[in-house]
């Protein structure tokens, strides 16, 4: 099974035929205030983190794009103005094949959070089956919640110095997490030593690297998988999956 969570871009989908259908809604619990109640205490606004409530004069503004969702502002109103309704932030859809099933989620345009999402897209792995969860890059919020209580991370990255520092930061969250992982080098052949290096220094496998052929980015644009259009490949990720099966 694959999850792609990358839910601000997601693009797993494009190396299936099968077209994604929609499966659910997502939303998260929004304030409604009563303006009759509220007597402009201030309590919600400095409460909450995301500056998403402001009391200016004699007026509550809400911020309704800012709010996580968190509910906090509704449990400390002291005078029972808030109550909560759904607020919808992006949808879940589904698609793939009967051996190959895909989900992934899509945020809606100018919504800031997209872990609700993330967290709903886990709940379909399937534990029978090995579930790819295809993460967003970096290591924000979005890209913490697609590693947290993984069995492994492959950490993909480019040699060059940026890769490397990006590589870097995501190994401090992994290590955070207490998740186990290794590092695929991808695009071999570019830049430098620097991150192998790095990786012997830490005592970080080194579990596979993709070179730096034209013909793999040529496939990709396509929406191809590399193993379709170059078979010779094959060794490569088999012998990924099985590196990674003898460490879990
Ligand atoms: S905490 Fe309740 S009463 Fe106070 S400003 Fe917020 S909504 Fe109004
Ligand atoms: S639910 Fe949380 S994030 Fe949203 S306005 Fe209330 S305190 Fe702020």
């Amino acid at each position: 099974m694959l999850i792609d969570c990358d839910v601000e871009g997601p693009n797993s989908h494009i190396f299936f035929k099968e077209p994604m259908v929609k499966f659910k809604d997502v939303s998260i619990p929004a304030p409604k205030f009563d303006l009759e109640k509220c007597t402009l205490c201030g309590k919600c606004a400095e409460f909450c983190q995301y500056n998403a409530i402001a009391i200016t004069g004699e007026k509550l503004l809400f911020f309704e794009e800012l709010c996580h969702g968190c509910g906090g502002c509704k449990i400390l109103c002291p005078d029972d103005a808030i109550t909560e309704a759904d607020h919808q932030i992006g949808i879940i859809e589904k698609g793939g094949k009967k051996d190959l099933m895909l989900y992934h989620g899509l945020l809606n345009i100018g919504e800031p959070f997209g872990v609700p999402i993330i967290r709903e897209l886990k709940q379909f792995a399937d534990e029978s089956k090995t579930t790819i969860f295809d993460s967003p890059p970096g290591t924000a919020c979005p890209a913490v919640e697609a590693m947290r209580d993984s069995d492994f991370c492959i950490l993909v990255t480019e040699p060059t110095p940026f890769g490397l520092h990006d590589l870097m930061l995501t190994v401090d969250v992994a290590r955070e997490l207490g998740t186990p992982f290794g590092v695929v080098v991808n695009r071999d052949g570019i830049g430098d030593d620097r991150v192998e290096r790095y990786c012997t220094g830490e005592k970080i496998p080194l579990l596979a690297k993709i070179p730096n052929d034209i013909q793999i980015a040529k496939l990709y644009s396509r929406g191809m998988p590399i193993v379709e259009g170059l078979p010779e490949y094959k060794a490569v990720f088999s012998g990924l999956y099985d590196k990674i099966r003898e460490m879990v």
